[in-house]
């Protein structure tokens, strides 16, 4: 507990670093903790540590951890994988924030099943900037020289945005695992001119968040501008 509640501490104590090295206020962070293929009792100490957020990205999953703490009402789920809409239904049942809409037809899914719980998400539309196969989100590769990609994103992001019950935050991105910190500012600073530039061509402040920094790049990744940052191995080693 005294561990955990350590571990929780040194990570806030990085992120306010990190904003602070940027000239940001760390009250625009919140730090999601990725609490996925962990044991559910690891949530408890990290709860009491003062963590609310916590991502998972298997639906099954969700749904388990959801309904065994749903005594604790100010916790907040995330999901943060790729989801296929066979397994949507416990995201719109539990998740309070979807971080990897990578397609209009998985927020067309999740929109009416929403509706049947009454409930709302809030998404984050998934970009690829590094170009790797691996990573899933909209091609945005080189997005500054590429006119049709950015199109491609504005039009499926408006399509989104009019969709019931689902609500844009912004944009998510995930960097290469081994890429060196040059890199890796490169690709967050890509996404942040990306979110801006795209902030311009949309209405009503459509794209404002960024999800992107993970363990061993969250302190990049704020000093570019993160506002929701997601931290599993730092946190649950
Ligand atoms: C697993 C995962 C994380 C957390 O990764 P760590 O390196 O353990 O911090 C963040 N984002 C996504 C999308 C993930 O799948």
């Amino acid at each position: 507990m005294t561990n955990n509640n350590q571990v929780v501490q040194t990570i806030q104590h990085r992120i306010i670093q990190a904003a602070q090295r940027a000239g940001r206020n760390a009250e625009s962070i919140t730090l999601v903790a990725v609490s996925k293929k962990r044991p559910i009792d690891v949530i408890l100490p990290a709860y009491e540590a003062g963590v609310r957020h916590f991502g998972e990205n298997r639906a099954d999953e969700l749904k388990e951890k959801a309904t065994t703490l749903s005594y604790l009402k100010d916790v907040k789920w995330h999901f943060i994988g790729h989801l296929q809409t066979r397994q949507s239904k416990s995201v719109a049942q539990y998740a309070h924030y979807f971080h990897a809409v990578d397609s209009v037809k998985i927020a067309q899914v999740l929109s009416v099943q929403l509706d049947t719980f009454k409930r709302n998400l809030s998404v984050f539309i998934q970009v690829n900037i590094s170009g790797e196969k691996s990573k899933g989100g909209f091609d945005c590769y080189n997005w500054q020289n590429n006119v049709q990609h950015v199109e491609n994103l504005i039009k499926a992001i408006k399509e989104i945005a009019a969709l019931p019950n689902i609500q844009i935050l912004g944009l998510m991105t995930m960097a290469p695992f081994d890429a060196q910190e040059d890199v890796l500012h490169h690709i967050f600073q890509s996404m942040a001119d990306l979110s801006s530039n795209l902030g311009e061509q949309l209405p009503n402040n459509l794209v404002q968040q960024l999800s992107m920094g993970m363990s061993r790049d969250f302190e990049i990744a704020i000093e570019e501008g993160a506002t929701f940052v997601r931290i599993g191995s730092a946190i649950f080693a």
